[in-house]
């Protein structure tokens, strides 16, 4: 009755969309003992230290005001330069850089500061939960366009086309992909960005997981063609410094664009956490040893967990980035809720069911192997069992 009486005052985005399917499992986990978690999206190591100094030094200094609405000055020069190195993009930290609480907040001004009502959004599924309800709260349309595991989960050209109609404004892209782990190659972005040009799209490039790439040098979306006056690159600290919880993002891209995204933040935001913006200036200036070490790190996970879900009969292309693998369970006869909710009640590990992502992530489960090789071997020695009881049952 509450919630009926409520409705009358909520908006209908607001009500339209569902909480992420992801958080049911872990409330659900989290009310169990000894459960192996591979649900999260988030590194098992702690922030390096010189990163968590630089913030105390920070306080130490008294710095515990608001900094510029669009970060820090020295942070962005240090992003401009970052970027420039490792991903050979250039933007100008004075006015084509907004630094932001997390990607996440990148993403919400991005959509925001693009999409007028009704507009639509191409979202490429498996994607990332939060996409398609950000689209939503920025009053546009998600358009839904699914990959397959036949084709590794890279977005095929012709399906843009497909979805593509005159209310089209934007497209949002995800490499390394979260969560398939797919990574697309130099030659997989040319194609899209033709379609792209053709069409005249906006790009919105999440790049949060470029760091963490085993397979390939890592390509950039707007070091592509022309691409870069169309696009709108997302990153931030999150996974390859291994800092969710200071929550720091950065959006890059055409200056009419980034200004507009700053107006937004400006108004929503102020700023960025002042200590957290210290602490990526360090992770930046001394963080890539850190960076190395815990890639090399899920590099050998990936290869332990993909071994192993193979040789127990669950078909998994090796994901080229990231730090989760999607492995099929069809040939269990179980939906990927029904073999995420079995898994976690009969060998209490918790994976996310693939259906969580969208359409085509059905038949699919979610594994991250951000977590210790030991916890590793346990649970892939557990989802092996429940797979041979459930055979001789
Ligand atoms: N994009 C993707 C693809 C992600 O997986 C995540 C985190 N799970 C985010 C963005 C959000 O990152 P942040 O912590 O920087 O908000």
């Amino acid at each position: 009755m509450i919630t009926e009486q409520r409705s009358k005052y909520l908006s209908d985005s607001v009500q339209s969309i569902q909480p992420s399917g992801i958080r049911r499992f872990f409330d659900l986990a989290s009310s169990m003992e000894n459960v192996i978690s591979l649900g999260v999206g988030e590194p098992d190591f702690v922030t390096p230290w010189n990163v968590i100094e630089a913030s105390y030094h920070s306080l130490e200094q008294g710095y515990t005001a608001y900094t510029a609405n669009a970060g820090l000055l020295e942070l962005r020069k240090e992003i401009s330069r970052y970027m420039r190195r490792r991903f050979g993009v250039t933007y100008s930290a004075e006015n084509e850089m907004v630094v932001t609480v997390g990607a996440s907040q990148a993403i919400d001004i991005a959509l925001r500061a693009v999409v007028n009502p009704g507009e639509e959004v191409i979202v490429v599924e498996p994607s990332f939960v939060s996409y398609a309800p950000t689209v939503t709260l920025a009053g546009g349309v998600p358009v839904q366009v699914q990959t397959y595991s036949e084709n590794d989960f890279k977005l095929q050209p012709e399906h843009i086309e497909e979805a593509v109609t005159e209310k089209t404004k934007a497209i949002l892209l995800c490499s390394p992909n979260n969560p398939t782990g797919t990574v697309l190659s130099k030659t997989d972005l040319q194609k899209i960005a033709e379609v792209v040009e053709k069409h005249d799209l906006l790009v919105i490039s999440d790049e949060i997981y470029a760091e963490l790439t085993y397979d390939e040098p890592y390509t950039s979306f707007p070091s592509v063609g022309k691409m870069k006056e169309r696009t709108i690159l997302i990153s931030g600290f999150s996974k390859a410094f291994a800092m969710t919880g200071w929550r720091l993002g950065f959006a890059c891209g055409p200056k009419d664009v980034l200004q507009a995204m700053l107006k937004i933040h400006q108004y929503t935001m102020m700023c960025a956490p002042t200590m957290a913006q210290h602490a990526a200036l360090d992770a930046l200036v001394n963080g890539q040893k850190d960076v190395i070490r815990m890639k090399e790190s899920y590099r050998q996970r990936r290869s332990l967990v993909t071994h192993a879900l193979e040789e127990m009969g669950l078909s998994c292309h090796t994901p080229g980035g990231a730090f989760y693998v999607f492995p099929s369970i069809k040939n269990t006869g179980l939906s990927s809720e029904e073999f995420a909710e079995q898994l976690l009640m009969k060998e209490q590990v918790a994976v996310v069911p693939g259906s969580v992502f969208g359409e085509s992530g059905e038949g699919h489960i979610r594994c991250s192997y951000a977590t210790s090789i030991a916890k590793l071997e346990e649970a892939m020695k557990r989802i092996k069992r429940f797979i041979e009881n459930r055979e001789t049952a």
